[in-house]
């Protein structure tokens, strides 16, 4: 962080003198001074070049406006400012708030200068770095010698080695000089929450608009547990989304609770919608508990929000009106809404306590903001017991986490702050949009098909879009009012296929097919369901990668009008099996698996296999104690009804468990199974479409097997 820019060139003597003084000792000290045109220029410049770290100015040229439009960008950007004898000086007092500071133009005084901007610099570096980041870096920097683990010694073990060598090149000294150990004093502890740790979680409270932050290097996955384990004691009743994570379900497994579950809509794209407002209503939890066994008023509820296909529930609605205690939010797709303005309302830790509840909201730091992988966070709003809860806490955490991180979790927070964060949400908003747009102006362009965008007809303001009961593009039934909203960031692209009413056309272009050609250019899809194609515009995206993805579609979209072959087209595709690809064309191919997906009447086979759910013989964790007993068999897919299944089956997509352990597939529910079946036999047809399905083998014979209970003679 070194550059300094400097808006020089005045053109009379005793200005341009000093400043050229100053730019030779700025540079001794190793700054780099960069000059742009004007302050437009400039304001780019900053924009676009996060390692700025001040601007010298003329104040009697730049006047206070480009100073505010430099607070717009980075409120905490020192600026300097040079005057003259005759400089007027009339500050007010929202410019002694920024970060300003002025000098005179002198001969002979630029080393002073030069110090004092060395100085601010480093303040300003010291503002914009969170506490647990400063420690963990100012430790690194004074490279003391440990006598404790990790056992690489900063490095150094690595480094007797030749394949050490190796790996410790690739990942650098700081990444191996920073994974200490947890004995070191000075940095606190996450376990403790003591020290600079603790310094961490209150800066990240602040930060998220929580009234208390934990941060968890196991996931997502680890804080859901964390946050059940602690929220409901054995016996007691959990309402839970029947769309979650399978984190839930693996906590239903380790903790000993009744599940009842509040039941999403779905719509026939295959995408997952919200649970609707009658679900959250006393009388259909009284009704789910009367039926049933041993089922009691739940403690504890746990929401996905936003669904994977980024539609957002309407959180206040729920925090008042849902009658449990505690209420989790599982917002790993969501970490970033607390940033901008159009989620307000929307997301866990929006808005106040409410009286007599506790609020959670887990979110997946990794997911879609900038932290390593495993980074998460738990925010809680509301009275809970700090000390148990850091039972739960530690019952889930390793004693010797990996500080690198711990950091970015913090330095996720921190670039989220003030107008830098929005600005980077802000953009990611506006890139998401224009993306849209285009694929809207490309598809009125272009002739015959084009893809569509899964979205309101009219999208001219950045919001999040309400889902309205007049409208169709949703394709959802019945929808409640002020209820869900689609998040703009994520984008469901549509192929042709189905009609926006769900029933299948005659031709198809099925979306692995797009899927499998981005993926051939490097283009990595998030999720791919029959005729959609999900894509996250997260803070990473810039426009250099929309773009790419907007030509890697129009490119798919030339190339199958051309209908050339598999084997130049999708040459990965055709390896898996040339014998059977051999000279088939792209056209053959989409609507070869498009016609099987007529055959079985996906949609219709998809709503089916969501409307009535398996029956509950044994809770989660009554049947994973049975199978850990050995109580179990195998037993093969087509034959699952009136058995009772030992492990979560899940497809992906749609990535949430169809049956959970402990459910038996009744004659009524036996949609399930014919909907895993049709996957099974898509992948059957065609080598390289084989759906991932959790908790189903594949044998030799290409046959399916799952886990059942066996019951005891
Ligand atoms: C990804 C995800 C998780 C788990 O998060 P990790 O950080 O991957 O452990 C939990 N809940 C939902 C809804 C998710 O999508």
């Amino acid at each position: 962080m070194n550059i300094i820019a400097i808006m020089g060139h005045m053109g009379v003597y005793y200005k341009d003198e000093p400043l050229r003084e100053l730019d030779s000792a700025l540079s001794a000290m190793g700054f780099q001074l960069i000059y742009p045109n004007d302050s437009e220029d400039l304001l780019k410049l900053i924009e676009h070049n996060a390692r700025i770290c001040g601007v010298i100015f003329d104040w009697d040229k730049y006047s206070m406006e480009m100073c505010t439009e430099i607070n717009e960008l980075n409120e905490s950007l020192p600026l300097y400012a040079f005057i003259s004898t005759h400089s007027t000086l009339d500050v007010s007092l929202n410019e002694m708030r920024m970060a300003l500071y002025f000098f005179e133009y002198a001969l002979n005084a630029a080393d002073d200068i030069a110090q004092r901007i060395q100085q601010y610099t480093a303040e300003y570096i010291d503002t914009i770095m969170p506490p647990l980041t400063k420690a963990l870096f100012t430790y690194v920097k004074e490279g003391k010698y440990t006598f404790c683990t990790p056992g690489h010694m900063a490095g150094t073990a690595f480094q007797k080695s030749p394949m050490g060598c190796l790996f410790y090149d690739f990942f650098g000294a700081n990444t191996l000089k920073s994974d200490v150990s947890i004995s070191v004093t000075e940095l606190g502890s996450l376990l403790d929450h003591s020290g600079p740790h603790r310094e961490a979680e209150e800066y990240i409270a602040r930060t998220f608009n929580a009234e208390r932050s934990y941060m968890v290097t196991n996931g997502t996955s680890t804080a859901n547990k964390i946050v059940g384990m602690y929220a409901t004691p054995a016996g007691s009743t959990v309402l839970i989304d029947r769309n979650c994570h399978k984190s839930l379900t693996h906590l239903m497994m380790m903790s000993n609770v009744i599940p009842i579950y509040l039941r999403p809509v779905r719509n026939a794209y295959g995408i997952l919608g919200c649970i609707p407002k009658s679900e959250f209503s006393r009388e259909s939890i009284e009704a789910k508990v009367a039926k049933t066994q041993d089922a009691t008023w739940p403690v504890h509820a746990v929401i996905t929000n936003s669904t994977y296909d980024g539609l957002l529930y309407n959180a206040e609605f729920i925090k008042q009106n849902l009658e449990v205690k505690s209420i989790h939010f599982d917002s790993a797709w969501v970490p970033y809404t607390n940033f901008h303005e159009i989620y307000d309302g929307k997301c866990g830790m929006s808005g106040e306590r409410v009286e007599g509840k506790v609020f959670y909201e887990t979110q997946s730091t990794h997911k879609l903001l900038a932290a390593f992988s495993q980074a998460s966070m738990i925010h809680i709003k509301g009275d809970y017991n700090e000390k148990t809860f850091n039972e739960a806490y530690m019952m889930h955490t390793t004693t010797s986490p990996n500080y690198g991180i711990v950091a970015s979790i913090e330095t996720a927070a921190a670039m989220m702050r003030g107008n830098p964060g929005r600005r980077m949400i802000n953009r990611s908003i506006e890139r998401a949009l224009h993306f849209r747009n285009e694929i809207t102006r490309l598809g009125a362009e272009c002739e015959g098909w084009f893809y569509k965008i899964w979205q309101p007809t009219k999208i001219d303001e950045a919001e999040c879009w309400p889902l309205e009961q007049q409208d169709n593009w949703h394709g959802f039934p019945n929808v409640d009012a002020d209820h869900m909203y689609l998040d703009p960031i994520k984008v469901t692209i549509l192929t042709p296929g189905m009609s926006q009413s769900g029933s299948l056309e005659e031709t198809g272009i099925p979306a692995a097919l797009v899927a499998k050609y981005l993926d051939e250019r490097g283009i990595v899809v998030e999720k791919t369901g029959p005729y959609n194609l999900l894509f996250l515009f997260s803070i990473g995206i810039d426009k250099t990668k929309a773009l790419s993805l907007l030509r890697g579609l129009t490119d798919f979209k030339r190339s199958f009008d051309l209908n050339l072959r598999v084997k130049n087209m999708l040459p990965d595709l055709y390896a898996e099996d040339p014998d059977f690809y051999g000279e088939m064309r792209i056209q053959e191919l989409a609507q070869g698996i498009h016609d099987l997906i007529c055959h079985h009447d996906l949609p219709n086979l998809m709503l089916k296999a969501f409307d009535v759910l398996p029956e509950m013989v044994l809770t989660p964790y009554q049947m994973f104690q049975e199978e850990v007993r050995g109580n179990v068999e195998e037993c093969e897919l087509i034959d699952l009804v009136g058995k009772v299944n030992a492990n979560m089956i899940l497809p992906y997509p749609p990535g949430v468990p169809m049956i959970m352990p402990g459910e038996m597939v009744t004659e009524e529910s036996r949609p399930v199974l014919d909907f895993l079946a049709m996957l099974c036999s898509i992948g059957a047809h065609y080598p390289g479409f084989e759906t991932e399905i959790h908790g189903l083998e594949r044998t030799e014979q290409g046959r399916y097997v799952a886990t059942v209970f066996k019951e005891q003679e």
